[in-house]
């Protein structure tokens, strides 16, 4: 099965019992140091006084002290979680010592020459996948559960680990197992001609599956925002109040606004959560021509950071700029399609009526004040209409692909689906259907990790009975 092959790919064997810190370095009141594996017990017996490890139920506690040789390092709780039941499904022991690095480096040293091995980078996750405690999506979401710093991006990702996800495609994987298996019984009877798979229905359900695999693709969209944030630029001349507008977003003084023209030469970036979405936001030196090298730098890099945003914030001054020139400094941004613009206009408090009534027919455009802070919420607002339009709303509770191996593999069955279809509609042979339907099952179960070539025979004995 795929989970062997896995494990054989292991340079490392499971037989190793696995050791590493699990709470972040340097001080704090608490460090906890994990161990897992079949020596986890063992190791720990050697080098903790207190009561006898190896005697104890699994899920309990107990207060002791580690010791190297005669001299005591600390004292410590000892959890004990005996396999399958711990995260792992090994023996874990997880050893709270109090937090000092020299106390964690000195117990880390002690475990090690005790015949415990440092583990690698995500091993106990890694292990909890091989001894099927997590599918691989299940496995991925714990890392992003980790990383997550918005509400929105923890829901999405606990979501995930939780098996809401794994859930949805192991369905759609079943159904479309249970109609390989149907095809690859035509097979097996060769010449007799014989039609088990109702093609028909084969259609249906082949629809069904592939306007599934579409609403997680177009997930992936959203995913990826929730997951990545939005990197939007904010450009606009000198002086526009870029600076202004950027801080008033971020509530604090990143940026130095400076009354001399063209001084934001650098790039600055720093998010806002909106609502759970984080916009990346990317301060930009003036997008005007320039003589000076040092700023001609800055707007070269303007103009490359607009071209990689997902938005643009296109600030402009109201008291000194015509709707045809904003219009016109717009196109000169030659933006890729599918980057959105919205043009704000600043310095509301200054403007006079003649000044901004031209500007307020125009769609996609915001009138403010950054400087005393006038209609920064509405800019807020907008910005976070502009995610919402790609799709939140839509997808409401439902899963969200954030993953981009994931995405890959749902493009991939994607296109089989269509090479599925297409035989179909053409009276293709069985064959080619039955491989074409096998390559997306393939891409499907490369997402949880559950391929396996035995899923073909188990479906055909469980349900026809061959075996006689
Ligand atoms: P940047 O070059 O686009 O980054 O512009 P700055 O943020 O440095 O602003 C240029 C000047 O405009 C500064 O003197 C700001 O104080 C001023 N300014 C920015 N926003 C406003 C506003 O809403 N109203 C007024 N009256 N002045 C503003």
């Amino acid at each position: 099965s795929f989970q062997t092959a896995v494990a054989a790919d292991l340079p490392l064997s499971l037989s190793d019992t696995i050791v590493a810190l699990s709470t972040p370095p340097g001080a704090g009141a608490i460090a906890l140091v994990r161990l897992s594996g079949p020596q986890a017990i063992a190791i720990t017996d050697e080098v903790f006084a207190g009561k006898r490890l190896a005697e104890q139920p699994g899920h309990t506690l107990h207060y002791g002290t580690l010791r190297d040789g005669a001299q005591v390092l600390d004292e410590v709780v000892v959890s004990l979680y005996r396999g399958p039941h711990s995260y792992t499904r090994e023996d874990v022991v997880e050893i709270s010592t109090h937090g000092s690095d020299y106390i964690v480096r000195q117990v880390l040293a002690l475990l090690l020459r005790h015949g415990a091995r440092l583990a690698e980078a995500g091993e106990f996750t890694k292990r909890a996948f091989l001894h099927g405690a997590l599918d691989l999506a299940q496995a991925e979401a714990v890392a992003d559960l980790i990383a997550a710093d918005s509400a929105l991006s923890h829901q999405v990702a606990l979501r995930q680990m939780r098996g809401g996800f794994s859930r949805e495609l192991r369905e759609l994987r079943g159904q479309l197992v249970h109609f390989a298996a149907l095809l690859e019984l035509e097979l097996d009877f060769g010449e007799e001609d014989v039609e088990f798979a109702d093609r028909t229905g084969l259609v249906v359900l082949l629809q069904e599956v592939q306007a599934l695999v579409r609403r997680l693709l177009r997930s992936f969209e959203l995913g990826n925002v929730i997951k990545n944030g939005v990197t939007t630029v904010i450009a606009g001349r000198p002086n526009a109040g870029k600076s202004t507008l950027l801080n008033a977003l971020l509530n604090e003084d990143r940026a130095i606004v400076s009354e001399i023209a063209g001084t934001t030469r650098d790039l600055i970036e720093d998010e806002v959560s909106i609502e759970g979405i984080r916009f990346r936001f990317v301060d930009t030196a003036g997008l005007r021509d320039t003589t000076d090298v040092v700023e001609a730098l800055g707007v070269e890099r303007t103009r490359q950071r607009v071209q990689q945003a997902a938005l643009v914030v296109y600030l402009f001054d109201i008291t000194t700029t015509s709707l045809a020139e904003l219009q016109a400094e717009i196109e000169s941004l030659n933006l890729p399609a599918g980057v959105g613009v919205l043009a704000v206009g600043n310095k509301l408090d200054l403007a006079s009526e003649d000044q901004t009534t031209p500007f307020q027919a125009r769609p996609d455009t915001l009138l403010l004040a950054a400087g005393p802070g006038i209609g920064i919420e509405e800019l807020r607002a907008s910005l976070l209409a502009r995610v919402r339009l790609d799709g939140l709303d839509q997808t409401g509770a439902s899963t969200i692909v954030t993953n981009l191996r994931h995405a890959r593999s749902l493009e991939q069955a994607d296109r089989h689906l269509d090479a599925v279809l297409v035989g179909l509609s053409t009276n293709g042979g069985t064959e080619l259907l039955a491989a074409d339907l096998r390559h997306a099952l393939g891409a499907l179960g490369q997402i949880t990790g559950e391929i396996s070539s035995d899923d073909l025979l188990t479906s055909i004995f469980t349900q026809f009975c061959i075996g006689k």
